[in-house]
C-alpha cells in the first residue's frame, strides 16, 4: 500500500529581534565551532567515509514533523554531520535544506552536508505508524501508551465534544481526542505492547517509487537509502528497475539491511549485482542492528557492532563501504575500539575456529549513523525552547543553539575525535 501523510506546514512566526545576549550566543556558536575545527568545513563525506570518521543524522524514515526535522538539520550541521538521512517526502527534504542553509548563514564556511532520502521496498519496520481511535479509549485508561512513546507521538486530552457531555464532564463523562500525532509517530513500536486494551494498530507503508524519482532529481538531494528485509531480493529488484534513470543523479546508493546470519552475504551479492549495472556514484550498506533503539540505553548498541564485526571479517564481500546503524548511542564508539574496529584498515582473529587477517585500502568500517539517541539529546533542548517560545526557528534563540550544540558535539565528536573543551565534558 502507498501512502502519503500531511506534514505540518513551517508555519512559523516572523524572527524574533536580536538583542545583545542572543549576540553573545552567537558569537559562542561561532567560537566553539572554530575551536573545535568542525573537520567537515575542510573534508568532504566521502572523505570521511574513506577514513571512518563519517556521521550520519537519521531524522527517521517515518518522522516528518517539519519544525523538528529544519532545527535538528540545523543542529547538527553545526556539529558537523556527513550526512542528513530523512522521510521521502517533498516538504521534509525541504525542511531538512532549510536547516542546511541556516546553519551555513550562521557560520558562512560549513561544507554542505549530503541530504538522503529512505525508501523501502517492502514492509519495513521503519516504514510504519502507529494507529487508533481515541473515542474508543476508556476514560480510566491510565494511558501508558503516552508515556512509552519516545517521540511525544501520542497525546490525549480529556474533552467534552458537546454541551450535554460538558455539564457531565466533572463525573467522568467526555471523551480521549488527538492520538497519534501522525508526522511525529516514526514506528519505533514501544507503544502497541503496552496498551492493556490492545488498541493500537500499526499501518506500514511503502514509499511509491515514482515520488522517490522525482524527488531523487532535485538537486538538494543527494542520496538515497533503500531499506530491505534481506530475506529475498525480487522486490529490491523491481524498485530498483523504477528507479534506474534518477539513481544516475545522487552521490551515493546506500542499502539498509538486517543482520540474516549466513544469508547476509550473499544476499548483499543478490543486491550488487542487480545494481551493479547502473550503479556510477559511492554505495554503502547500513548494517543495522537493533532498529530504533539507540535511545534505550547502552546495550542497545551491541548488535551492531557484532553485526560490523562480522561482515568486517568476510574477504569476499560486495564493494562499499560499510556504516552501522541500529541501536547506536554515545557508547558506541568505545563498543568498535573495544571490537578492533574504530577507525582501522586492518582486523585479525579467529572465525570458527580458522585464524584470518582483513586489509582494506580504506577504514573496514566507514562511520555511524545515529537515529532515536541523536534525535533525543537534541530533542530535549528543542522540547524546550518550544515551551517557552512556541514552534520557532532555533536560530533565532542562539542560547538554545548553544545548548543543542554542545549535545550534538559530544555525540558526533566521539567518532569525528573532537578535541572538546573541557566545559563541555
Ligand atoms: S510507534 Fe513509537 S513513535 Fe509511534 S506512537 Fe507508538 S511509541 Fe510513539
Ligand atoms: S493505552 Fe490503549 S486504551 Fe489506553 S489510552 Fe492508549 S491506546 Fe487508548
Amino acid at each position: 500500500m502507498a501512502l502519503s501523510f500531511a506534514c505540518n506546514a513551517s508555519i512559523l512566526p516572523q524572527q524574533v529581534k536580536v538583542n545583545s545576549r542572543s549576540t553573545k550566543y552567537l558569537q559562542n556558536v561561532r567560537n566553539l565551532v572554530e575551536t573545535i575545527g568542525i573537520p567537515s568545513i575542510s573534508s568532504s563525506p566521502d572523505e570521511s567515509l574513506r577514513k571512518g570518521n563519517w556521521v550520519k543524522l537519521i531524522c527517521g524514515a517515518s518522522f516528518e514533523d517539519v519544525v523538528d526535522i529544519r532545527n535538528l538539520s540545523l543542529v547538527y550541521t553545526l556539529a558537523g554531520v556527513d550526512c542528513i538521512d530523512c522521510a521521502a517526502d517533498a516538504s521534509v527534504v525541504s525542511a531538512v535544506n532549510e536547516g542546511i542553509e541556516a546553519a551555513r548563514e550562521m557560520l558562512g564556511s560549513l561544507r554542505r552536508p549530503w541530504v538522503m532520502i529512505s525508501v523501502n521496498d517492502d514492509e519495513d519496520l521503519h516504514f510504519r505508524k502507529a494507529e487508533f481511535d481515541p473515542d474508543d479509549c476508556p476514560l480510566d485508561c491510565s494511558r501508558p501508551c503516552e508515556m512509552v512513546c519516545p517521540a511525544n507521538a501520542i497525546s490525549l486530552e480529556r474533552k467534552a465534544s458537546s454541551e450535554e457531555e460538558f455539564t457531565h464532564f466533572i463525573g467522568g463523562r467526555g471523551k480521549l481526542q488527538v492520538g497519534v500525532i501522525t508526522e511525529r509517530c516514526y514506528g519505533c513500536g514501544r507503544c502497541f505492547g503496552v496498551c492493556p486494551f490492545d488498541k493500537i494498530r500499526a499501518v506500514t507503508y511503502v514509499r511509491d517509487a515514482a515520488a522517490t524519482s522525482q524527488l531523487l532529481r532535485r538537486n538538494d538531494v543527494d542520496a538515497v537509502e533503500i531499506h530491505t528485509n534481506g530475506r529475498q531480493t525480487d522486490s529490491f529488484k523491481d524498485l530498483w528497475n523504477n528507479l534506474e534513470d534518477s539513481i544516475r543523479h545522487v552521490e551515493l546508493v546506500a542499502v539498509s539491511l538486517p543482520d540474516v546470519g549466513d544469508l547476509t552475504v550473499s544476499v548483499m551479492k543478490t543486491i550488487h549485482s542487480i545494481m551493479d549495472p547502473h550503479l556510477h556514484c559511492y554505495n554503502l550498506w547500513q548494517l543495522d542492528g537493533r532498529p530504533m533503539s539507540g535511545d534505550i540505553g547502552r546495550g542497545a548498541t551491541r548488535e551492531a557492532i557484532a553485526f560490523a564485526v562480522r561482515l568486517a571479517a568476510v574477504r569476499d564481500r560486495p564493494h562499499g563501504f560499510l556504516q552501522i546503524a541500529g541501536g547506536t548511542n554515545s557508547h558506541t564508539v568505545s563498543g568498535l575500539k573495544k571490537a578492533g574496529l574504530f577507525q582501522t584498515t586492518s582486523i585479525s582473529g579467529n572465525w570458527r575456529g580458522e585464524m584470518f587477517t582483513v586489509n582494506s585500502q580504506q577504514a573496514l568500517i566507514g562511520g555511524v549513523a545515529y537515529g532515536g539517541y541523536a534525535r533525543k539529546i537534541v530533542g530535549r533542548v528543542l522540547a524546550e525552547m518550544q515551551s517557552h517560545h512556541g514552534l520557532a526557528h532555533i536560530e533565532d534563540y542562539p542560547n538554545y543553539v548553544f545548548k543543542a550544540l554542545k549535545e550534538a558535539l559530544l555525540l558526533v565528536g566521539t567518532v569525528k575525535c573532537y578535541n572538546l573543551p573541557s566545559h563541555l565534558l
